[in-house]
């Protein structure tokens, strides 16, 4: 596995201190709050788990499920919900925990289905990683961002190739002869 990794970009103490640094801000801003954390699955699981135990107030864990038609190392802009939230969000602060906005298609479509159908006071994005060169969703507001990346394939700590690598305890760049062999 870590043969396939061309070099790491963020460490796990990295990745540590980036949580702590989001969640301070977090914090300030939800305090007195009803605050709903919404990870999106599976590649923000890691994040979302290590995010809300460094947010010292209360709040609850939610979980949606989505693709984007398209395979491989592109999304394709068209979004189908697996797994809706469990829980009404209506009257509450609702936080969408992402692993990376890429072309902003996915969490575009998802912020637009809860703030439309679901009735929450009001909807902000937290994603991992930002990689802003490949946006196409342009009116698409990312509340809080860990790093910006450059225009590369990524995985580990929950960002995967096909199903794959999600259990690196540091972010990498894969190398690209592991996805242009496929
Ligand atoms: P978007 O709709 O293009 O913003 O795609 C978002 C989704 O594509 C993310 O939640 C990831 O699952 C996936 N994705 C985009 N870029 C990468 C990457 O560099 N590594 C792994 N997954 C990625
Ligand atoms: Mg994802």
């Amino acid at each position: 596995m870590k043969n396939d990794i061309a070099y790491v970009l963020y460490s796990r103490e990295e990745l540590q201190a980036c949580v702590k640094r989001l969640a301070r801000q977090i914090e300030a801003d939800y305090a007195g709050k009803d605050l709903v954390c919404v990870c999106i699955l599976k590649g923000g699981v890691m994040f979302m788990t290590d995010l809300v135990r460094e947010i010292n107030l209360p709040l609850t864990m939610d979980f949606m499920a989505a693709s984007s038609y398209g395979s491989g190392t592109r999304s394709a802009g068209v979004v189908r919900i697996l797994k809706d939230l469990d829980k009404d969000i209506t009257g509450k602060h609702v936080l969408i925990v992402e692993d990376i906005v890429d072309t902003g298609n996915t969490l575009s479509y998802l912020s637009n289905y809860l703030r439309q159908s679901r009735g929450a006071s009001d909807i902000a994005i937290c994603t991992l990683l930002n990689k802003p060169e490949r946006r196409e969703a342009r009116d698409l507001k990312v509340n809080y961002i860990g790093f910006e990346v450059p225009n590369e394939f990524v995985v580990g700590y929950g960002l995967d190739y096909d199903e794959k690598y999600r259990n690196l305890p540091y972010i990498g760049v894969l190398k690209p002869e592991v996805y242009e062999k496929d």
